[in-house]
């Protein structure tokens, strides 16, 4: 699928309601319509009541590791890094980010060691390796990673 640039918005909107759409409205990409194309397609619209967001942007890039997304559960809020927000991220790596933190919804954490809960099971990482695209997508990640970093 070819980059889809977010048409400008001809119609002036009210304060509010522009800040609001703002939220889910990248400059190159709507997480609104991917989230819910992802829901329907592999979660059977389970995912109700999600908000979905771009995060803040960081005045500095991180050093060493970088967060593409984050789900928040009890207040049902995914945010992604707004870093992702850029023409040479394909639209498919998005897809696969929203993807990954939407599965954090459906696939239940564990036990881990140190009494911390385990979030990235074995039957998470196979649901997620059933991603179409989930090589290509690990793979760009890898070759891409620095240009997020500083
Ligand atoms: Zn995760």
């Amino acid at each position: 699928m070819a980059k889809k640039t977010k048409r400008k918005i001809a119609h002036p909107k009210w304060p509010m309601q522009r800040q609001l759409n703002l939220q889910h409205e990248g400059k190159y990409f709507d997480l609104r319509g991917n989230f819910d194309r992802l829901n329907e397609r592999f979660f059977r619209g389970r995912l109700r009541g999600y908000k979905v967001m771009w995060g803040r942007k960081r005045k500095r890039r991180p050093k060493e590791y970088f967060i593409f997304g984050t789900i928040q559960e009890e207040d049902r809020v995914i945010r992604i890094n707004p870093l992702l927000d850029q023409p040479f991220v394909p639209p498919w790596f998005l897809r696969y980010i929203l993807y990954h933190e939407m599965l954090h919804a459906v696939v239940p954490d564990e036990p881990g060691a140190n009494g911390r809960r385990r979030v990235h099971t074995e039957l998470f990482y196979e649901r997620e390796r059933e991603f179409p695209g989930y090589r290509r997508a690990r793979r760009w990640e890898e070759d891409n990673l620095a240009r997020f970093l500083r």
